[in-house]
């Protein structure tokens, strides 16, 4: 096979949507199994919608996922003059015409024919003009468009690697517009000459553009050029089953890095969203799905996007992360949320990496490191109400937690199971179960009603601070009793 090449070209009218990533990952695993090129195009002749900051947000969401390109990126702003060149080539060749109808007079015409229900469609008012009067309309100065001419008769058939055998009547095809007349050329004109110019064997792209493949293969074949081949992706939809839209929470993937969602998570996420693998395993490297991936595997039934899921493959993917790969993740989580200290000892710098270790196997987001995980990190913390409601209710609970931070205070050593044997023994005098100090003391350290096991906690924030957290604790409670007496 000779070398494949393939692209993305998002334009920059928005964030890079969930459903473009998947676009952009298909491309590249694709690239990638069969050592092609990956390129990036950014789709910019809309200047009045496209803006340069989006593009930045699009290239950083790329580069966060980790889908490099090798070629590019390429601006169609840029590239102009290809387009019109490939217009007049098909104007030249009799593929393409002049349209001197204005838009008030296709506004007339469209409206009028939705009163009568019928499908609009151009009616080829200019489509046989005498090349006579088609000059004679512009020695007037006449804006013209140009438009493609659809061959009158016949069929337009491709195959689609996901959706199979497709096939349209030409006359269904209208004589759409290649270049407006203000010579700014349209999507179809843009894509085609730049694919291929950009020499790319395979579009991959959302099943959204599949009524435009048919109009994109006749400029081909007008053009005598080979065409590439095609793959449609089917569509992505919410939970609810209507296509998935903010409607339905974030879907940009700024939005999913923000709520700290990992880059690895995200893309083998979205790997299944229309592909299943062929080992049926749900988390796969990146090596793995670019050993697997197929584009003829993929489904063309629509996609659903599940939140929850993305979640849980997301604490399947914060767990399985190699300690010294996640450090440096919550360290740039605290750092963005103001819990990081620079300046830490090593002896902190340890408990840091405790801390993680101990939080990563219940975590599900990075964001849950410095939420319900922002005591192991902070002595600014509060205690959450509910956790007080619920497991502060004993009168006699701030002296059992004073007592209990004076005997942790002078345990030695203080491990595990002294901490344990500690509590315990005080729970067996004072005559109350262990769980109910068990919890209380967890609220008192964690400001949480959850949190990793209490003894594990105690050891990795250290015999000061748990003492500390006690009395603080206990002093709390002996506040809101004698202000709620
Ligand atoms: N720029 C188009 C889009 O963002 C993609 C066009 C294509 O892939 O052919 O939908």
């Amino acid at each position: 096979m000779s070398q494949l090449r393939l692209r993305f070209a998002p334009s920059p009218t928005g964030y890079l949507h969930v459903g473009g990533a998947r676009t952009a990952l298909y491309n590249w695993l694709t690239a990638r199994r069969h050592a092609g090129t990956f390129i990036l195009r950014i789709e910019d002749t809309d200047a009045d919608r496209s803006q340069p900051e989006l593009t930045t947000a699009i290239l950083e969401s790329l580069q966060w996922l980790g889908l490099d390109w090798d070629e590019g990126p390429y601006y169609q702003s840029q590239r102009l003059e290809l387009y019109r060149a490939r217009a007049q080539e098909l104007e030249r060749s009799g593929h393409a015409y002049p349209c001197f109808c204005s838009p008030e007079e296709l506004r007339v015409k469209r409206e009028r024919a939705e009163v009568e229900h019928r499908a609009w469609k151009y009616d080829g008012t200019c489509r046989n003009l005498s090349p006579a009067e088609q000059s004679r309309r512009r020695a007037e100065g006449r804006p013209a468009a140009l438009r493609f001419r659809v061959p009158d008769s016949g069929r337009t058939a491709f195959e689609d690697l996901v959706f199979g055998s497709i096939e349209l009547a030409n006359s269904e095809i209208e004589d759409f517009v290649l270049l407006r007349s203000d010579g700014q050329p349209t999507y179809h004109l843009s894509v085609v000459a730049d694919d291929l110019d950009l020499r790319v064997s395979h579009v991959v792209r959302g099943a959204d553009h599949l009524s435009n493949t048919p109009k994109q293969i006749l400029m081909y074949r007008a053009l005598g050029a080979p065409e590439p081949i095609f793959a449609h992706l089917p569509l992505i939809l919410g939970p609810d089953k209507q296509r998935l839209s903010k409607r339905h929470g974030a879907t940009s993937v700024g939005a999913y890095r923000e709520q700290g969602i990992l880059p690895e998570a995200l893309t083998n996420f979205l790997a299944l969203l229309g592909w299943t693998p062929p080992s049926g395993k749900e988390i796969l490297s990146r090596e793995e799905m670019v050993a697997q991936f197929d584009l003829k595997a993929v489904s063309r039934s629509n996609a659903v996007f599940d939140p929850e899921k993305l979640t849980w493959m997301n604490s399947e993917y914060l767990r399985h992360l190699p300690l010294e790969k996640l450090l440096p993740r919550v360290e740039a989580q605290l750092h963005a949320e103001g819990l990081w200290n620079p300046a830490f000892s090593q002896a902190e710098r340890e408990r840091f990496e405790d801390s993680v270790r101990l939080l990563q196997t219940r975590a599900r987001t990075l964001k849950d490191f410095s939420h319900s995980g922002r005591a192991f990190f902070t002595e600014d913390f509060s205690f959450d109400p509910e956790a007080r409601a619920k497991f502060w209710k004993e009168p006699h609970l701030a002296d059992w937690l004073s007592e209990l931070a004076r005997r942790l205070r002078s345990l030695s050593p203080f491990d595990l199971e002294g901490t344990e044997k500690c509590l315990r023994a005080l729970a067996e005098e004072k005559g109350v179960r262990a769980g109910v100090l068990i919890n209380a003391a967890r609220v008192a350290l964690t400001g949480q009603a959850v949190a990793p096991g209490l003894f594990d906690v105690m050891v990795t924030l250290g015999q000061d601070r748990v003492a500390q957290r006690l009395e603080r604790a206990a002093a709390f409670q002996r506040q809101s009793q004698s202000a709620g007496s």
